[in-house]
């Protein structure tokens, strides 16, 4: 007989809320792995049984993306923080210089750690609002021999995001997506590389997914160490050594499973709705609840706010808790609260959670 679960509303930043169907699909499979008497975990990755589960994740996230031939899909691991490394590491050649938009906390670890291998400068900062917008493009001022210019596409921390994202030209545009890749369409031949750690949008923790255009690859570094060359991972479809398989076919479930609701346009669409429960709950609490995000820069993702008055904060967040509400504590560098509204994150969730606030605020206006 199937147990019955009471799930949690689940608002973690990151990991975070996994799709029901893909658990329980995970659930069914763990002992006896489509026939073979393992679990996908104890098959080796060189077996065709592991082979399949890769290319099929390989091909859903192609098919998803709508992401043309002249791009690589690779499966990484060192979450997105190895790609602040990896990145100037391939990329920033002595002579140049690489152009970072900071636009919160994770931008100034990518910045950080490229400092260390070349000479990096900001395009752009918005750090004097303490990053409650996106940058206009007119604020972006760069070098077309610059080496790249790296974005965020959505502040984490910060609740922004980018709508509309910038056309640099012949300089290779790169973006960390660790945070809302699948959230919603975007054209994916303005970037030279993207990459996301999976623990948000995309499964668990463990794989770092990287989209990038093959020329970047060729013109790679080549005196690095050979696991963090790009061109390495390409050239043997992310087996050169032991992938975690079993993130990988995480990752491939919910990929099919958004595939299933109508891709990323449905996603999107969804997403939209959810954020807006909330969002609308803010706007319309005469104050009660304030924003940090200014309003065009406003992320689908993670919905950043506080109370007005900072003594009630304390009491919503443990009252919440109280109510099966899970990770709605802000990041300890903004404060406050922060609903992170991933794809997976089903919209009773979210009617719920704007359910509680407009009632916390009844009984405590
Ligand atoms: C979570 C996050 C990261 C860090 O990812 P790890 O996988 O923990 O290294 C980087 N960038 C953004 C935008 C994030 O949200």
């Amino acid at each position: 007989m199937k147990q019955l679960v009471q799930r949690t509303f689940n608002f973690n930043a990151g990991p975070s809320a996994l799709p029901l169907t893909v658990l329980e699909k995970a659930q069914q499979e763990l002992l006896n792995f489509r026939g073979s008497g393992m679990s996908i975990m104890e098959l080796s990755h060189r077996s065709t049984d592991y082979e399949e589960v890769h290319n099929q994740a390989i091909t859903r996230l192609k098919e998803l993306l709508s992401i043309p031939e002249n791009y690589e899909v690779l499966f990484l691991q060192g979450g997105g923080s190895l790609q602040f490394s990896m990145i100037p590491m391939n990329f920033l050649q002595p002579d140049q210089k690489a152009g970072y938009i900071m636009t919160g906390a994770w931008s100034e670890k990518a910045f950080s750690e490229a400092k260390l291998f070349g000479d990096v400068y900001h395009t752009a900062s918005t750090k004097d609002s303490n990053y409650r917008r996106i940058p206009k493009f007119h604020e972006l001022q760069y070098n077309h021999d610059d080496a790249y210019i790296h974005l965020t596409s959505n502040n984490t921390i910060f609740g922004t995001q980018w709508n509309e994202f910038p056309d640099t030209g012949n300089v290779p545009l790169i973006a960390d997506m660790s945070s809302d890749i699948l959230s919603k369409p975007f054209d994916i031949s303005k970037f030279a590389l993207i990459y996301a750690g999976a623990q948000k949008n995309l499964g668990p923790s463990g794989v770092t997914v990287v989209i990038i255009r093959k020329d970047m690859i060729e013109k790679a570094n080549s005196t690095i160490p050979t696991m963090l060359r790009y061109s390495i991972h390409a050239k043997n479809n992310s087996l050169y050594h032991t992938p975690p398989t079993f993130g990988i076919y995480m990752l491939g479930e919910v990929l099919g499973w958004i595939q299933e609701l109508g891709g990323v346009k449905e996603i999107a669409k969804r997403n939209e709705e959810k954020a807006k429960l909330i969002y609308d709950t803010i706007d319309n609490s005469n104050e009660f609840y304030l924003c940090h995000a200014e309003l065009e820069s406003r992320s689908l993702m993670n919905i950043t706010f506080r109370l007005k008055d900072e003594g009630l904060e304390k009491k919503f967040l443990s009252e919440a808790k109280k109510e099966g509400f899970s990770g709605l504590n802000g990041h300890r560098s903004v404060g406050g609260c922060r609903a992170s509204t991933y794809n997976a994150v089903p919209y009773g969730t979210c009617k719920a959670l704007s359910e509680f606030m407009t009632h916390f605020q009844k009984t405590h206006e």
